[in-house]
């Protein structure tokens, strides 16, 4: 009788940490960078703000109209509407008219002109009859309609009102926020620096795509390394330094060679394969060696082993080598930790209720991040459908999906998140109905 040794076949290993503890050791061992720049606000877009913004003006920094027609005061128009009023002069965004509006009165105005002082309000042309009118804009009007006070008036201070604080400390720049800072006259900010992140992948079956020869076949063994690319692909979308070491062949010298001089060399480092217990997996051996192992047996599939810690002063990441298990271990720990580290407020993705279209089955004792592909069905209900069989080497499944399917370790509530580097919304979970899960047969 063999005397079995803890595997990723296990159902329930009790030495597998729970994804929560990890997540919580993760973020305790993390010092966001302090170091900050100043830069012009155009190059501010996707960095991470070192300061708060506390607005030095109004916006808009007069009362000013929302509409063409006539400014007025309100009380110029009695009880039912009917109004006959003597139009004073013009005002144009850019050129205001400089003297007063007075009972009885009225001035012709454009889009985007100051609030003649005396009037509050703007009667829009195509509700005014024009009797007679100069050459300079002078004439009468005619109303017949009641009359809302402050309709068609953008008051001083609506959009952004002095003092008000208009992006916090840790907000990422995103376009609408960088217009924002120009409509309030500030041409530069401070950010925090950019993170540098160095990774590379391990493994001796792997071949780089520049040492390949178009239309010749990979040797029989080999397969091209694919982990690379998806994580420099995750990387260009968190908008840190990339240090791209290359592949790191599968021994001890090598690898721990790498890790010491990605560790010098950048903020964060981070791994593909060679995580596992195998006689060929030198990468948690070597961090054993070099540096302080946080943890790197988790509860959760794909990504069992992922290994976490510090080596030097340098955070260090070793994900499977497996694929699917690159990204989800990249989605759930390395990302929330990246946006952590570079001084961002936001970090977890969000999980949204959705129903689940198809039967998914799972084993207890771990998290498992199924591929799913959501949408919204005939009543506009968010619903979630898996992407078909979820080995953990099927990275096409991970093409194929827009969210990630999280099924909860022992319950049969479901969480999927949506993967932010498909292109639409962020993320959410599903309540699954206990008849969409299968029981797992053991
Ligand atoms: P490992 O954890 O190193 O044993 O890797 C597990 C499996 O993941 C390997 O057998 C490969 O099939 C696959 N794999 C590892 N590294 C890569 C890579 N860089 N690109 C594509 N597949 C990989
Ligand atoms: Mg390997």
């Amino acid at each position: 009788m063999i005397d079995k040794q803890p595997s990723c076949d296990d159902v329930l290993e009790p030495a597998l940490l729970p994804v929560e503890e990890a997540r919580r050791r993760l973020f305790a061992s993390l010092q966001p960078i302090s170091e900050s720049l100043d830069v012009p606000i155009l190059k501010a877009l996707n960095r991470v703000l070192a300061q708060g913004i506390v607005s030095p003006v109004n916006v808009p920094p007069q009362a000013n109209s929302a509409m063409d027609g006539y400014a007025l005061a309100r009380a110029s128009i009695p009880v039912g509407g009917e109004a006959a009023l003597r139009v004073v002069g013009t005002a144009w965004a850019g050129k205001p008219f400089a003297e007063r509006v007075e009972t009885g009165q009225a001035v012709r105005i454009f889009t985007g002109a100051i609030m003649p002082e005396g009037s509050d309000t703007v009667v829009i042309q195509e509700h005014v009859r024009l009797e007679s009118q100069t050459a300079s804009g002078e004439g009468c009007i005619d109303i017949d309609s009641e009359v809302i006070a402050g309709k068609n008036v953008r008051q001083a201070g609506e959009d952004v009102a002095r003092g008000q604080v208009i992006l916090s400390q840790g907000r990422k720049l995103q376009a609408a926020d960088i217009g924002v800072l120009a409509s309030l006259g500030i041409a530069r900010v401070r950010v925090f620096r950019p993170l540098k992140v160095a990774f590379f992948s391990t493994g001796d079956e792997l071949c780089a795509l520049k040492d390949h020869e178009p239309g010749t076949e990979l040797a029989p063994g080999m397969l091209f390394d694919s982990n690379r690319y998806t994580m420099a692909g995750l990387l260009a979308g968190l908008h840190v330094d990339v240090i791209d070491m290359g592949i790191v062949r599968d021994n001890e010298s090598d690898t721990r060679r790498a890790m010491l001089d990605a560790a010098a060399a950048a903020d964060v480092v981070i791994t593909s394969g060679g995580v596992s217990a195998g006689d060929a997996d030198f990468v948690t051996r070597v961090f054993h060696e070099i540096g302080q192992v946080s943890f790197w047996k988790l509860a959760m599939r794909p990504g069992r082993p992922l290994a976490y810690g510090q080596i030097g002063s340098a955070a260090f990441f070793g994900l499977p080598g497996n694929p699917v298990a690159v990204m989800v271990t990249f989605l759930e720990f390395v990302q929330p930790a990246l946006k952590h580290l570079a001084g961002m407020s936001e970090r977890e993705p969000l999980l949204l209720p959705a129903r689940c279209l198809s039967s998914l089955r799972k084993p207890p004792g771990r998290v498992e991040y199924q591929r799913g592909v959501m949408s919204l069905d005939a009543e506009g209900d968010l619903v979630v459908e898996s992407t078909g069989k979820q080995g953990a080497g099927r990275l096409s499944s991970m093409s194929m999906a827009n969210c990630l399917i999280v099924i909860a370790s022992d319950s049969l509530a479901i969480a999927y998140r949506f993967n932010p580097f498909m292109g639409c919304y962020r993320g959410n979970v599903c309540q699954l109905t206990s008849s969409c899960l299968s029981p797992w047969k053991w």
